[in-house]
């Protein structure tokens, strides 16, 4: 018994620790914007890389008879997009193929086959090509477009049902998926000023006027947000587990590849220190063995199976926890939605961030002071396998945005599910759009 209430405090301390109540989530959102302003008027300015991206117009819906292609190389999927658009924001054909990433690759050890090197080295040179100019605006733009011809060639290579030779194919851009999803939602949508990404990372863009911008230059990729929000015992393990310690902070609490993994230090402890998993603390000490969709299999709500079979089926065949009883099962699935609750709020947090720096948070006054906000629609464009695959995830962070933002500011924020877009802009209003890598 006494083991059984070490397990529940253990669990009430992990709550507490991942407490966010709005007023904790309104300081994330100040902090934010600072980290912003800072990034913005110079590198290394702020932890928050403020990335620019040079775009001189978005999409409007009215583009006809264009043939996108997009190569996405993800954190976990590598992605081949074609798209046929008509006027009026019709979509006419999309084909979209992704290949899984091996983990031994993300992971940086293993075997690697042959198309996987290829892979890994198209990365690599990407990054090369990056550090090479770090300093120029303009040089790196032929850069890009070399490397975009290589990638073009290696997509004709291994997928051939795009290597649609007799197409007119011109290389457009080489942008973050972020500008990509941007350009989507624009191009759904005008009142679409940002784009987030809630994957295996989290990163985010939104449109900035020029005047806002002090620095010039552009950098790699770079991490989405560092600030000094409470972090717990299991955070810091997390963070000692990664290879960019002391580094990205705020994303290791939102995003895919981390989450299951919070979940499993947690359990890991709770085994260790008290019985409720009788003597599965070995298959629990490994790292990364519970993956976020498995979380989100467990987080699923009692009143949808009382009995929580699938809790215990996910438990004993990939966790290796035969016989859980109800209430060990119920304590799993508590954790799993702490964590789950934990990263939607910050992410709204963060979204709101961007709102307020647009002025579009129902403030009042733009955070430069100098533009008074409307009260307008404002659309935010939102991809990503943990905010498509999680349902729950997405209630959370929508009723987050209702707390941060109240519920009539919140009505004119809508969000809307993209998928990466890659291409031709048009749209004399949009003068930047920024990075927050
Ligand atoms: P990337 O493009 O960087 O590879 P994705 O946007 O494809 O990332 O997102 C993949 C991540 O989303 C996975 O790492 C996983 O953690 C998370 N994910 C995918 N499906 C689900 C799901 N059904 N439930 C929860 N998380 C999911």
């Amino acid at each position: 018994r006494a083991r059984w209430r070490r397990a529940v405090a253990l669990l009430r301390e992990f709550e507490d620790g991942c407490a966010t109540p709005p007023a904790r989530l309104r300081q994330v959102v100040d902090a934010m914007v600072v980290e912003m302003h800072a990034g913005l008027a110079s590198d290394g300015g702020s932890k928050l890389k403020m990335l620019l991206t040079f775009v001189d117009a978005l999409p409007t819906g009215n583009e006809e008879g264009i043939y996108y292609y997009a190569i996405d190389l993800g954190g976990t999927n590598f992605r081949v997009l074609r798209v046929e658009v008509g006027a009026g924001s019709v979509v006419i054909s999309r084909k979209v193929e992704h290949e899984p990433i091996p983990e031994e690759l993300t992971k940086e050890h293993g075997p690697c086959t042959l198309n996987n090197a290829l892979m890994v080295g198209l990365k690599h040179h990407l990054l090369m090509v990056a550090a090479q100019y770090p300093d120029s605006c303009l040089v790196p733009l032929l850069a890009r477009a070399v490397v975009l011809e290589l990638l073009f060639l290696f997509l004709m290579l291994f997928f051939p049902p795009f290597g649609h030779l007799s197409e007119v194919v011109h290389f457009t851009a080489l942008v973050n998926d972020t500008v990509g999803t941007l350009a989507l939602g624009h191009y759904h949508d005008e009142d679409t000023v940002a784009a987030v990404i809630i994957g295996a990372g989290t990163n985010a863009c939104y449109i900035e006027r020029t005047d806002a911008i002090i620095k010039c230059g552009e950098h790699g990729m770079g991490q989405f947000l560092v600030i000094t929000f409470a972090e717990n015992s299991y955070d810091i393990s997390l963070d000692d587990e990664t290879q960019n310690r002391n580094d990205q902070g705020f994303e290791k609490m939102i995003s895919g590849i981390y989450l299951g993994e919070i979940a499993r230090l947690v359990l890991h402890r709770m085994a260790l220190e008290s019985d409720v998993f009788s003597d599965a603390a070995d298959s629990l000490s490994v790292p990364f063995t519970l993956s976020t969709p498995l979380l989100a299999a467990i987080a699923i709500r009692e009143d949808d199976s009382p009995d929580l079979s699938e809790v215990k089926r996910i438990l004993q065949e990939h966790l290796r926890i035969p016989g859980t009883p109800l209430k060990t099962r119920r304590l799993v699935v508590k954790v799993c939605d702490i964590v789950t609750r934990r990263a939607a709020r910050l992410a709204a947090a963060g979204i709101v961030g961007i709102l307020k720096k647009l002025g579009r948070d129902g403030s009042g006054v733009a955070s430069t002071g100098r533009t008074r906000s409307q009260p307008r629609r404002t659309v935010v464009a939102i991809e990503g396998g943990l905010y498509q695959g999680y349902p729950v995830f997405r209630e959370y962070l929508d009723e987050a945005l209702v707390e941060i933002l109240g519920e009539e500011v919140a009505q004119t924020v809508n969000d809307t599910v993209g998928t990466l877009a890659l291409g031709h802009y048009h749209d004399e209003d949009t003068v930047a759009a920024v990075i927050i890598g």
